[in-house]
């Protein structure tokens, strides 16, 4: 099932790469934000908490990816868009706080934990697995999504055909410090071939430009920057890890994730949750995914 999700998800990315070569660019609406869900007017909480915090603020920090498109991309008015921001928006809106009240950090995949610790965002939306070794420092909401680690490469390559392929070809392979990927890509590959850096943008100009052979991340990381190629870079489509997506909170806001939980329940039961997905990665994969079951949060 969820094989035949992201080969369609390779298909319409393959089409999209189509449609943004013809254009002479990228997609147009690939930065644009959805349309922003409904401000819960008047909302009150228990007093201490961290929703009565923010709320009160009318002010909400968010960490997150800037340079990864469909999921946190800095645009051209100086604020990342995609669907990280968009959970991000919905659940903001449940606080009775605007969209244009969220300030943004960014949060590359190494600073993470660093930035909830020191207490410079309130939450982190940034295509961030859950994990227990992560749980040791943060507390997790969600997932609301799951997606799963795969290969990138240029357009041409035919022999990387998935993680067993990397060892014969002796493929440089680049991923980014203090993700998940890079750690369990190590099983496949010499420790002298892996080169990491800080963002996933960097991987995909070192791929551009043939210093490395192969991106490795999460599938719909690599189909965003893939729809920004113009044609040049390709899945393998040989997802081999489960990555669920959830939203890192201070160690120990029980209240405040509990009620990240609900409302993301809450936004699927309104289409708050669908429109998210439709503004952002839909168009890439427009079969919008049930939301996956909450975890418990500690
Ligand atoms: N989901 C993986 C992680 O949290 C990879 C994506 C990322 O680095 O943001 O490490």
């Amino acid at each position: 099932m969820r094989l035949s999700h992201f080969a369609k998800v390779a298909a319409v990315a393959a089409a999209a790469v189509l449609t943004a070569t013809a254009c002479g660019g990228q997609s147009p609406s690939l930065g644009s934000s959805g349309a922003a869900p409904s401000v819960a007017q008047g909302a009150s909480f228990e007093a201490g908490t961290t929703m009565e915090k923010l709320n009160k603020a009318q002010a909400l920090r968010l960490g997150t990816k800037f340079d990864q498109p469909l999921f946190g991309l800095k645009g051209l008015d100086g604020k990342p868009a995609g669907f990280d921001v968009e959970i991000a928006k919905i659940i903001a809106a449940k606080l009775g706080i605007p969209a244009d009240k969220i300030s943004y950090t960014e949060a590359p995949s190494a600073v993470r934990e660093e930035v909830i610790e020191q207490d410079r965002v309130d939450m982190v939306v940034a295509t961030y697995t859950i994990n227990d070794k992560r749980k040791e420092r943060i507390t997790f909401a969600g997932p609301y999504y799951v997606a799963g680690q795969d290969l990138m490469v240029k357009s041409d390559n035919t022999t990387i055909t998935g993680p067993e392929s990397l060892k014969a070809a002796n493929a440089k392979v680049c991923s980014v410090s203090g993700s998940t990927p890079s750690e369990k890509i190590k099983q496949y590959i010499d420790p002298a071939n892996l080169t990491l850096f800080d963002v996933y943008s960097k991987c995909a100009d070192a791929l551009r430009t043939g210093q490395v052979d192969v991106v490795t991340t999460d599938n719909v990381i690599l189909t965003g920057l893939i729809e920004n190629s113009s044609g040049a870079f390709k899945l393998v489509n040989k997802k081999f890890t489960e990555e669920p997506y959830g939203i890192g909170v201070k160690k120990g806001d029980v209240k405040f994730c509990e009620f990240v939980n609900k409302t993301l329940k809450e936004a699927e039961a309104d289409g708050s949750y669908k429109a998210a997905w439709d503004s952002t990665l839909a168009k890439v994969s427009p079969d919008v995914p049930p939301l996956p079951a909450a975890g418990t949060c500690s």
